[in-house]
C-alpha cells in the first residue's frame, strides 16, 4: 500500500502517519522529519535547509528531491510507505511520479486532511516535541504529565522554531498557494480521498483505516 497524506501544517499528518504506519506495518516517510534530522546532525543538507525552514518557506525542490530519492531506495520501502509532507507542489508531485515510475509502482490513495485555519494555529502554536524520541505533545490538548518532560522517554520537550505564530501563518500562506492545484492533480488521477481533520485524531485515523481496509469509495471527493 502506497499512501500520501496531504493537508496543511497542523492537519495532523504526522500523527496520522505515525499511527497508520503502526496499524498497516509500513514505513512512515516524513520529509520534514528527515530535514530536521539533517539540521540536528549539522549535515550539508541541513545547513542549506535550515534558513528556509526557520522562515516557514519551502526548501528548494532539488534538495528535497535528492533526499527523497535516497530514502525511496531503502529496502523497507519496497513493501509500501506512508508519505507525509511530500509532495507540496505540482513540481514535487511530478518528481515523485518519476521516482515511482522507475520503481514500477503507483500511489494507491492520497488522503486530504482538510483543516480550518483556527484549528491549525491552535494546534501548532501549542505543540511540544520531544528532543530525543520525537513524540508530540500539546500544551493544552495533550499536556505531558510533567511540564516540559516527555512521558515516553523523560527527555526535555521543545517548541519547534517554525511553530511560532508568525511562522505558522507564513506556512499556511505558502501551503494555500500550492495546495489547490495539487488537490486537482490527484483528483484528476482519481486518487484523492478528502476528510475533515478538525476532529479528534482517533476519529480521523478510524476513517482512514476503514477506507484503506474496505477499499470503499464512501469518502471519495
Ligand atoms: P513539516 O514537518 O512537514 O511541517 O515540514 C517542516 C518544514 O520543512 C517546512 O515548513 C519546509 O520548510 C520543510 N519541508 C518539509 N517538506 C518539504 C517539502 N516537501 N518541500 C519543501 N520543503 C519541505
Amino acid at each position: 500500500m502506497k499512501l500520501i497524506l496531504l493537508g496543511p501544517p497542523g492537519a495532523g499528518k504526522g500523527t496520522q502517519a505515525k499511527r497508520l504506519a503502526e496499524e498497516l506495518a509500513l514505513p512512515h516517510i516524513s520529509t520534514g522529519d528527515i530535514l530536521r534530522q539533517n539540521v540536528k546532525d549539522g549535515s550539508l543538507l541541513g545547513k542549506e535547509a535550515k534558513d528556509y525552514m526557520d522562515k516557514g518557506l519551502l526548501v528548494p525542490d532539488d534538495l528535497v528531491a535528492r533526499m527523497l530519492k535516497k530514502r525511496m531506495d531503502s529496502e523497507d520501502v519496497k513493501k509500501g510507505f506512508i508519505l507525509d509532507g511530500y509532495p507540496r507542489t505540482i513540481n514535487q508531485a511530478k518528481t515523485l511520479e518519476e521516482i515511482l515510475k522507475e520503481k514500477k509502482v503507483n500511489i494507491d490513495f492520497v488522503f486530504y486532511l482538510d483543516t480550518s485555519d483556527a484549528v491549525i494555529i491552535q494546534r501548532l502554536t501549542g505543540r511540544l516535541v520531544c528532543s530525543s524520541c520525537g513524540a508530540n505533545f500539546h500544551a493544552t490538548n495533550m499536556p505531558p504529565k510533567k511540564a516540559g518532560i516527555c512521558d515516553k522517554c523523560g527527555a526535555t520537550l521543545f517548541q519547534r522554531t517554525d511553530d511560532k505564530e508568525e511562522t505558522v501563518r507564513k506556512r499556511i500562506e505558502v501551503y494555500k498557494k500550492e495546495v489547490a492545484s495539487l488537490v486537482e492533480y490527484y483528483k484528476n488521477l482519481n486518487k484523492l480521498r478528502c476528510l475533515s481533520a478538525d476532529k479528534e485524531a482517533g476519529l480521523v485515523l478510524n476513517e482512514i483505516v476503514k477506507f484503506v481496509r474496505a477499499g470503499n469509495d464512501s469518502i471519495k471527493v
